[in-house]
């Protein structure tokens, strides 16, 4: 009841809240004291709503939000269900956040803040480490310079603050932090924060990967808020949310558009179920889902947005539902206009929606006349929010995970995720009782490159040979751009024998390459050596080492080349 009484005047306060920010959107620019009102009510309005929000996070009786009654027993279990689930994908979110953090350098302890405001602190919210405290003040000047943008912050330069943020511990002075906002609602609400011992352990790409992490974070909020939305008003969608808390971040598109398909099937019937997606907001959209009747409009077929039945909740960012659409749109062909009339009569098509766009339509179509009802509509109306929501979720992490572990330049794994990939591989190879060949490759005579035809050349021969490489490997080896213009592969389950035909082949086809820019053309080689394991070693460091003296042995030769590792015979007395 109590929650009940705390619901209504949330809606009131937040109806209110809505009214001023609508003011403010209208107000002239010129009025600037009543804009600076409208301004701290607004502020007022989002730290209420992050305090409503944060309790919503904690309680677990969402039930007693929408309903006066107590609640049935079975509705009670659905619903400690559906706010168990709510916490996982927070769970879920946050240790994202923290191995995303970790296995980007893993010298960093990244940990989370988000702001109480009744407590006047920035609560701990997940660390990997236990040196952060569990609440740190809003004052704190650390805080607030990361607040404000500032992102690499020494402990020697705030040591006061440094211990309101950290357990007592004795500090060099080397120690420092990077820091990235999350922002709810355009407000700030907490923080990402990553420390490492030694400044010079942080790169210039943790403080980007960090910040998209931030940003990650605050767009996770926001879709973990519309859910929770969404599933107040329904009783029975413990489904959606069960969906939900399955989804593996890591999965991609297809695997989370079957997921639906089978959410939908278990809601409405359908003679055929069409998914499109147009991102872009370009002209066309792709269908990227089938199931049912197929016609030629298959998956990965491009379709215009306007002047067609499917691309209107795209277009619009409507529903459509009509038991039959070909009377109701005369001027609209279902796919394109050269389509032979289609056998479809009664439609349902709801957009795809993220962040308040419509980035997709999801169209249920009956061959009958028998037309959706209005629960259907509601119903898909949800799965198409959610599956937006999963959708953009998804698509932003792949995002932040590709430019956290690959190369920019190269577009080839990083030399961190090359060294994680590597004890994944070398486990694996023990398991499984396998060989492994691993390759170390270094540019011969590259400076020369730089000086003579500038940097812009160098990079274009690095880009050029790093696709060399992954042309003459197959998808389950491992390349790395290891360093400047350093390379280095691991063929898994391959003996060095079976490796040298790869390794030559690669030099080779660099040596017989041609490379061209802006009318300049070059000839490269590359010097390559070989470790094998377990023969050689059965610990990367060695591993590397070996390959690498090989490659060094290449080079005296003269270079353009590859010599495997051979065990040097240790004397006996
Ligand atoms: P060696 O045959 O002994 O390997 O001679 P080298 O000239 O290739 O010598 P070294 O491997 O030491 O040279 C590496 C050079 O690569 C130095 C550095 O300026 C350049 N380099 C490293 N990273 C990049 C990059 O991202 N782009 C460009 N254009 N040059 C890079
Ligand atoms: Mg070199
Ligand atoms: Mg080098």
């Amino acid at each position: 009841m109590s929650s009940m009484i705390n619901f209504t005047s949330f809606t009131r306060a937040f109806t209110l809240f809505c009214l001023v920010v609508f003011f403010y959107i209208l107000v002239p620019e010129s009025t600037d004291t009543l804009k600076q009102v409208l301004k701290f009510s607004i502020l007022i309005g989002i730290i209420g709503i992050l305090i409503f929000y944060n309790q919503l996070l904690k309680q677990s009786g969402l039930n007693s939000l929408v309903s006066d009654e107590k609640p049935k027993q079975s509705d009670e279990d659905s619903f400690a269900q559906s706010s168990d689930i709510a916490n996982a994908l927070y769970d879920n979110l946050k240790s994202l956040i923290l191995s995303t953090a970790t296995s980007v350098n893993s010298n960093v302890e990244p940990a989370i803040y988000i702001i109480d405001p009744k407590a006047q602190v920035y609560s701990l919210q997940g660390s990997t480490s236990d040196s952060f405290v569990d609440g740190v003040p809003v004052s704190n000047k650390i805080v607030q310079s990361i607040l404000s943008g500032k992102n690499k912050i020494h402990q020697k330069d705030y040591p006061e603050a440094w211990n309101e943020l950290f357990n007592a511990s004795s500090w060099r002075g080397s120690e420092c932090v990077i820091g990235s906002p999350i922002n709810l609602h355009g407000s700030p609400a907490g923080f990402v924060l990553a420390k490492v011992n030694h400044f010079s352990d942080l790169t210039e790409k943790d403080s980007i990967v960090l910040k998209s992490l931030g940003n990650f974070i605050s767009h996770g909020l926001v879709n973990l808020e519309s859910l929770e939305k969404f599933v107040l008003g329904e009783n029975s969608k413990s489904q959606i949310l069960e969906l939900i808390s399955d989804l593996n971040y890591k999965s991609d598109e297809t695997q989370i558009l079957g997921q639906f398909k089978y959410l939908i099937r278990s809601f409405t019937n359908y003679d055929r179920l069409t998914v499109s997606l147009n991102w872009d907001a370009g002209n066309n959209a792709t269908i990227k889902m089938v199931d049912g009747i197929k016609d030629k409009f298959d998956a990965e077929t491009e379709f215009p947005t306007h002047g067609t039945l499917h691309g209107l909740p795209i277009s619009n960012g409507e529903t459509v539902q009509n038991r039959n659409w070909k009377e109701t749109y005369q001027n609209l062909a279902r796919f394109n206009s050269s389509e032979e009339d289609s056998k479809f009569q009664s439609v349902l098509g709801v957009p795809i929606m993220v962040d308040g766009t419509s980035i997709g339509s999801l169209f249920l179509e009956r061959i009958s006349e028998n037309s959706y009802s209005k629960s259907d509509q509601n119903n898909i109306e949800l799965i198409g929010r959610i599956l937006g929501a999963a959708l953009s979720w998804i698509s932003e992490y792949e995002k932040i995970y590709k430019d956290a572990t690959h190369d920019g330049l190269s577009g080839l794994l990083n030399h961190q995720t090359f060294k994680n990939r590597f004890s994944e591989e070398i486990q694996r190879a023990k398991r499984f009782q396998h060989n492994m060949a691993v390759l170390i490759f270094d540019l011969d005579k590259f400076k020369r490159i730089n000086d003579t035809y500038g940097h812009v050349y160098g990079d274009y021969v690095i880009k050029t040979v790093s696709g060399i490489m992954s042309e003459n490997v197959r998808t389950i080896d491992v390349v790395a751009r290891y360093g400047g213009e350093e390379f280095a592969i691991i063929l898994v389950n391959t003996t060095a024998e079976m490796g040298l035909v790869v390794a030559q082949r690669i030099v080779d086809n660099i040596a017989n390459y041609e490379f061209s820019m802006d009318g300049e053309k070059v000839r490269m080689a590359i010097s390559a050596g070989m470790s094998e394991y377990p023969t050689h070693s059965d610990n990367i460091k060695d591993l590397i080492e070996y390959a690498d003296q090989s490659m060094y042995e290449t080079k005296q030769n003269g270079g353009n080349g590859v010599i495997i590792y051979q065990k040097k015979e240790t004397p006996k007395d």
